[in-house]
């Protein structure tokens, strides 16, 4: 039967590709791509050829329609991300909500994602958390920031590179400098690293050594401050 199915793709090191993702890339009908260049490659690395077409948040309102007119004729579609697993801070939610709005099956593959390996390897309690995604870049910030306090669980924040100090200055704001908190930055590529200490620790870190690479936040809960 036709179907969506949301594919996870490696975060950095193309091992991570499950057998799976791979076998049913080959098998779908058409591959929905947020960088087409991209999945092309990661296509080609695992000599698949396949239609890709472009879905990305900038586009995804206005193709979500014919993407569900596809599938609904007899397609089974693949959704891949540039990395990670699509629907999270990728778009996903969209055309998910729209294929089980009209009765069309999905299927989402276990897989790759940086939030798991960077909660886990944090050494903060990792048997709960809360998933916060990127911070909002001005309206609203503050407010999710002020949020952040309330949480009882450790959270994970996603960010850019150019914006990490300013967030964990926001957190010791918030937090204090001695808060327990990691940041892993380039998972699963050469420059992996993890960074674990109190918030200002991690500030010094980051002012001295490479702010380049994808990063991910996570800090303890104040709630939680006893259990660290
Ligand atoms: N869908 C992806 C997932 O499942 O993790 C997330 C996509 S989001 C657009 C990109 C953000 O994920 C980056 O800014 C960074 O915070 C995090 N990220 C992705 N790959 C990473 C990596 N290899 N190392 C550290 N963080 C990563």
């Amino acid at each position: 039967m036709s179907r969506l199915i949301l594919i996870p793709t490696p975060i950095g090191n193309l091992e991570d590709i499950t057998f799976r993702a791979v076998r049913v890339l080959s098998e779908v009908d058409l591959v929905l791509a947020e960088d087409t260049r991209n999945t092309l490659k990661l296509l080609s690395h695992f000599n698949i050829s396949k239609p890709i077409w472009s879905y990305h948040q900038h586009n995804e309102h206005q193709t979500t329609a014919k993407i569900v007119e596809e599938i609904s004729a007899g397609k089974t579609i693949a959704l891949v991300s540039d990395a990670g697993t699509p629907g999270i801070s990728d778009p996903g939610y969209l055309l998910l909500r729209a294929c089980l709005d009209v009765g069309i099956e999905i299927e989402t593959l276990p897989g790759p994602t940086a939030l798991i390996p960077a909660l886990v390897n944090s050494g903060l309690p990792c048997d709960r958390f809360v998933f916060e995604g990127f911070l909002p870049h001005k309206k609203g910030r503050q407010t999710r920031l002020n949020q952040l306090t309330a949480h009882r669980y450790t959270f994970v924040l996603y960010e850019s590179p150019h914006r990490l100090l300013k967030t964990l200055a926001q957190l010791i704001e918030l937090f204090g400098p001695e808060h327990p908190a990691s940041v892993s930055r380039e998972l699963s590529k050469i420059h992996e690293e993890t960074v674990r200490g109190g918030l200002q620790e991690i500030v010094n870190y980051y002012q001295t050594n490479t702010l380049k690479g994808e990063f991910v936040i996570v800090c303890g809960a104040i709630q939680n401050a006893e259990r660290i």
